[in-house]
Order: structure tokens, then C-alpha cells, then sequence
């Protein structure tokens, strides 16, 4: 058959942890947690389970997780939020940011997409027969160049998708960033997907800015975020969606014939651990250590960095170290030295090589000490 996704293969993701398994390799390269959840959540599922609440959850998400979210919605940006009407919760970020661009994006709409950017955005738009028009990030630290964003912008420009912090390279926005795109936005027939599963984890102080703490934003802005990162329960797949009225409306018809709901006794226990605010406000100084640790390692091997703003992931350049393009020096890396990483030229649309390996930090201590350990043999 004709392919609708001609130049799509299975996705580095998967790859990288087949071959990390199959080699024994530590796996830094798929960005889940190498480590359980708290055990009480795993008690909450359970009880609500055995409480019967076994069937279909509401469309738009159980109202007490809706409320849950808000509430969290406030004490972290100090922003009110309706549960009814501007919350929904869905299978995972990854549906909420596939059901956003498919509740907007018509054929031939154009999309702009910082280069590089997470893997699923590209296929949401151009399965809507959108356009994405590709803004290369500024190395090394991948900041957004507004200049270029600004040549970028066109007539038929219907949606841009932002992600902060960013994944691969962690970077955070600034309010700079926020205020630039309200100037580029506002008066405009322009929406944003802002994807910010990455919300809780940023560093050295560093405040995430969501892109609904401005007004002009929050009223053309699907946000997405996920419980997967923030709870270490990355195959729950539970992640929501917060959009104006209007937004929200035009999001649900499309989730409702994409999933429908997503699982009841999950909803449950989430609203129940999100009831005590350190369950996330704890996150930076845990994800913080961990970057540390990898970091200081770091320093004894070859690789050159900056240590990550925020998310889970820590990028290394080899450009002084090897010829090799990245994907083969990932794939060696696992095989020879035992330990997996993400060759960060998956990210870009034109596959370009900046010889930059991208690992995950979000795995138990002894983990990143041994890979550590292992790298610092890699000459
Ligand atoms: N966006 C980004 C930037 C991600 O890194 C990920 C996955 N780690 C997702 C979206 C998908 O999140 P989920 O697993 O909740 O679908
Ligand atoms: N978001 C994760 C990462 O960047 C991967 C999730 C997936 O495998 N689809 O590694």
C-alpha cells in the first residue's frame, strides 16, 4: 500500500532499548524512569480497583482528577482554571498532542516546529495534511532564535508548537521567550500546542515558565502535560490537556473518537496523590541530584557539556572524539562499551549530524554510576 508516512520507521526510542536489552547495555536512551513509582500509588490503583471502579471513566476525564489538576494549576502558576470546561484528561501527552493538532491543523495550514523537536509532532501535522515549516534552535544550548521565527510566520501560519523544557536538549524558556512570542501572536489567527511534560523537572533555581501565565497565550494555548514524568509511571500513559473554552470544546470531539476515556482506577488514584503538593514540588531537588551525579561523571570523560536546564536528559558532543556520525557512535557505544544513549540527529527534520549523544539521567543511582564508569573508559 501507499504509505501515509513514507519517511517513518520505528521510532530511535525503541530501537536504542532492543539493542540496549539485547546487549545487556545500561539503558540511558528511552526517557523513563529506571526506577519504581511511590509505592502508595500503586496501593491507590489497587483500592480503587477493588472499590469497582472498573468501567468507563468520563469522556473528558473523572471530575476529582480534573479538580486535582486545577488545583495544582493554581499553586504552581497561580492561574484559575475551570475543571469542567478547560481540563481534560487523556491517554498520555502523546494523544493530547496528536488530538490538539488534529482539532486545528486543515490541508495545507502551516505549522511551525523548532528544529529539533520531540518525534511525535511532525506525523500529527502532516497526517492532517498540514505543512511544518522547520525554525532551526541556536546551538549550543538550543534557545529559540526569534528573528528566524519571525521569517518563519506566514499568512497561512495556523499553529505553532512549542515545548518547554525542551527535549532533546533540556532547554527552558525564558520570559523573554514568552514575551517575544505574545508580540509575534497577538492579533493573530495563530494557535499553540505547548507541550510541557517536562514541567516539574528544571534546575539550578530555574522556574518553568507555562505559556499559560500570560493571558494573550492562555486564550490560544492546548498545554500538555503528562503523569508519566512527574509521577515515574511512564506506562500509565495518563496526561491532560488545558485549553480555553472554545479550544477545549473542538479537542474533546477529536479525543472522544481517538480514545474515548482513558483508565478509571488510574484517574482515581492520581487525584489522590496529586492532593499533597510535595508529590511534585519535590521533583526539581530529585531530578537535580541526578543531574549532578551525571554531571560530576561527566567531567572524567571526554564528552563536553553544559549541564541540562531542566528534563531528564543530559546532552554530550563527541565532535573532538570521533568522526563517527552519532547514530553509529549510539549503536557502538551500546555494543562495545555497554551503555545506550539517543543519537540527538533523529530530532531534526534533515537528520543533520552535530555529533551530539542525548542520556536519559532519570535512572537509580548505581545505574548511572556504573555508565559513568563505563564511559570514563571510552576514549
Ligand atoms: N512530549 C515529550 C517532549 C516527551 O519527551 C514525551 C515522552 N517522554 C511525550 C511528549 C509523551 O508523553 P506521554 O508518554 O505522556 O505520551
Ligand atoms: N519521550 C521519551 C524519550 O524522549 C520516549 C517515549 C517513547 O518511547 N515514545 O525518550
Amino acid at each position: 500500500i501507499s504509505s501515509k508516512l513514507p519517511n517513518v520507521g520505528t521510532t530511535i526510542f525503541t530501537t536504542m532499548s532492543k539493542l540496549a536489552s539485547d546487549c545487556g547495555a545500561i539503558n540511558l536512551s528511552q526517557g523513563f524512569p529506571g526506577f519504581d513509582c511511590d509505592p502508595v500509588l500503586v496501593e491507590l490503583v489497587t483500592k480503587h480497583m477493588k472499590a469497582g471502579l472498573n468501567q468507563y471513566a468520563p469522556m473528558s476525564g473523572v471530575p476529582i482528577l480534573r479538580e486535582q489538576i486545577a488545583v495544582k494549576t493554581k499553586l504552581v502558576h497561580s492561574v484559575d482554571l475551570n475543571s469542567e470546561t478547560e481540563v481534560t484528561v487523556v491517554s498520555g501527552a502523546t494523544e493530547a498532542i496528536y488530538a490538539a493538532v488534529t482539532a486545528v491543523v486543515k490541508q495545507g495550514d502551516e505549522v511551525i516546529l523548532f528544529d529539533p523537536a520531540y518525534d511525535c509532532y511532525a506525523p500529527a501535522i502532516e497526517l492532517n495534511g498540514g505543512k511544518p515549516v522547520y525554525v532551526p534552535l541556536e546551538t549550543p544550548d538550543f534557545s529559540v532564535n526569534w528573528d528566524k521565527v519571525k521569517a518563519a510566520i506566514s499568512e497561512k501560519t495556523r499553529l505553532i508548537m512549542v515545548n518547554t523544557p525542551h527535549n532533546p536538549s533540556g532547554y527552558v524558556w525564558t520570559s523573554e521567550d514568552i514575551n517575544t512570542l505574545v508580540e509575534f501572536v497577538e492579533n493573530k489567527d495563530i494557535l499553540i500546542v505547548s507541550d510541557e511534560v517536562y514541567e516539574h523537572i528544571t534546575f539550578d533555581g530555574r522556574k518553568h515558565l507555562s505559556l499559560l501565565t500570560h493571558l494573550v497565550l492562555r486564550e490560544r494555548t492546548f498545554v500538555c502535560g503528562s503523569f508519566g514524568k512527574t509521577f515515574h509511571v511512564t506506562g500509565w500513559k495518563i496526561g491532560y490537556c488545558l485549553a480555553p473554552p472554545k479550544l477545549t470544546e473542538e479537542f474533546r470531539k477529536i479525543h472522544q473518537f481517538l480514545t474515548f476515556s482513558s483508565a478509571t482506577p488510574l484517574q482515581y488514584a492520581l487525584a489522590d496523590y496529586l492532593s499533597d503538593p510535595s508529590h511534585y514540588l519535590t521533583l526539581p531537588d530529585f531530578y537535580q541530584k541526578k543531574r549532578d551525579l551525571f554531571c560530576e561523571g561527566l567531567k572524567n570523560t571526554r564528552f563536553e557539556f553544559s549541564p541540562a536546564q531542566g528534563s531528564f536528559f543530559q546532552m554530550v558532543s563527541y565532535a573532538n572524539l570521533s568522526e563517527e556520525s552519532d547514530y553509529e557512535l549510539a549503536v557502538r557505544l551500546t555494543k562495545e562499551i555497554g551503555v545506550a544513549s539517543i543519537p540527538i540527529s533523529v530530532f531534526f527534520s534533515n537528520k543533520k549530524d552535530y555529533k551530539i549523544l542525548r542520556f536519559c539521567f532519570a535512572k537509580k543511582d548505581s545505574d548511572l554510576i556504573a555508565a559513568l564508569d563505563k564511559l570514563q573508559r571510552f576514549e
